[in-house]
């Protein structure tokens, strides 16, 4: 499942139609076994939202019942306190019945009260109250929910029945606003620059995803996967791997982590065409690159640190001074433009790439922070 966006705002998944199901069965079983046996309850569903929930609950409650749906209105002018809420749609006769309200959500209890206040006068024998979702942090009510499927924190939700202004209502699973961005940096430098060293220090430090593309076509390659075979025909060369292979395996990284905090791109992008996707495919999620950390090391220094983790690192790519070389010739005729393309942005960031490790996490750290 992806972030999808609605109107102006976008919205991550939160809770999957599966798990949706097992809310909703444990509801209707737990309403059915607290229920005399002898009792045909009538269920109302408080409309808009919670169409969906009342069709899937009463076909998980497996005895008779009977099934109506209510929607209230509101109406101004009679009452001096403002708007009062009304009942439209109640036909059935409700003195002496078991009523059991199904709501989608609760959150300040408004609705909840408007709904006791209707059904005081009504005679029914007993008044339930079934709720989907309920939101703790913002009830405000002493009033009292007798089935509760889900607490859930204050935060805007569409899916299931529910809407952002109209919208959404279809969608089977349960969807969260995305109320904060990402951090989003690109960590960038020749090859030998550190990078790989660096990301693994600042991501728990910043809470990031690392992605680094390498990493994840080494991973490939040793799992003999069809993307391993095909990238390794590139990398053992010391040439990139085509883009569109690459930027396919990139979406697919970023979208394994819908909640992340923002990602670490060590290794991504490497190309123009490669930055041009990475900002689409963001934007298409809300989201941008907050920015372009570029470690400086001199050249001379990264050939000797390459041939030196070459000793180490089981890399073909590290182990000849050639292949090295050739990979320097990648970076400098395809990737260093990306410089320019942050720069003009004012995203692009230098930082001095020589010292101690700690020195230089240091150094990126101020500039993440500042990001
Ligand atoms: P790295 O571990 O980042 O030094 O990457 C090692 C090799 O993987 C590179 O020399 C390329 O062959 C390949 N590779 C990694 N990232 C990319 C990318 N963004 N585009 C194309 N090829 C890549």
């Amino acid at each position: 499942m992806a972030v999808i966006k609605i109107h102006d705002k976008y919205f991550k998944p939160y809770i999957s139609a599966e798990k949706l199901n097992k809310y909703v069965s444990f509801l209707a079983k737990e309403v059915e076994n607290d229920l005399d046996p002898n009792e045909v309850p009538i269920f109302i569903g408080i409309l808009n939202g919670c169409f969906m929930f009342v069709s899937d609950f009463v076909k998980q409650f497996n005895r008779p019942c009977e099934v109506s749906f209510v929607k209230l209105a509101s109406y101004e002018g009679i009452s001096s306190t403002g708007a009062v809420k009304h009942l439209v749609g109640i036909n059935e006769d409700l003195k002496g019945r078991t009523v059991i309200i199904l709501e989608d959500i609760i959150d300040t209890g408004n609705t909840l009260t408007e709904i006791y206040n209707i059904f005081r006068d009504k005679q029914v024998k007993e008044l339930k109250i079934v709720t989907l979702f309920f939101k703790p942090d913002v009830f405000r009510k002493e009033l009292h929910i007798d089935y509760i499927g889900k607490s859930i924190p204050d935060k805007f939700i569409v899916g299931y029945g529910l809407d952002y202004n109209g919208l959404g209502r279809n969608l089977t699973a349960i969807y969260q606003l995305k109320d904060k961005k990402m951090k989003n940096i690109v960590l960038f430098g020749p090859p030998g620059a550190g990078k790989g060293t660096q990301a693994d220090r600042l991501k728990d430090k910043f809470d990031l995803i690392h992605i680094s593309t390498g990493d994840v076509f080494r991973y490939n390659i040793k799992n003999e996967t069809e993307l391993g075979k095909l990238a390794k025909t590139f990398m053992d060369k010391g040439d990139l791997v085509p883009d569109e292979v690459t930027i396919n395996m990139l979406k697919e990284e970023v979208n394994r982590f819908p909640d992340a905090n923002g990602f670490i791109f060590d290794g991504f992008p490497r190309t123009i065409s490669q930055a041009e996707a990475l900002d689409v495919f963001l934007d298409e999620k809300g989201e941008s690159i907050s920015g372009m950390v570029a470690l400086e090391v001199p050249e001379n220094l990264l050939v000797a640190r390459l041939l030196e983790r070459g000793k180490t690192s089981g890399r073909p790519d590290d182990q000849d001074e050639s292949k090295i070389r050739n990979r320097f010739n990648e970076y400098e005729t395809k990737t260093a433009p990306l410089q320019d393309y942050y720069q003009k942005q004012n995203k692009y960031f230098g930082v001095d790439g020589v010292g101690s490790i700690e020195e230089i996490t240091e150094r990126l750290s101020e500039v993440f922070k500042a990001l």
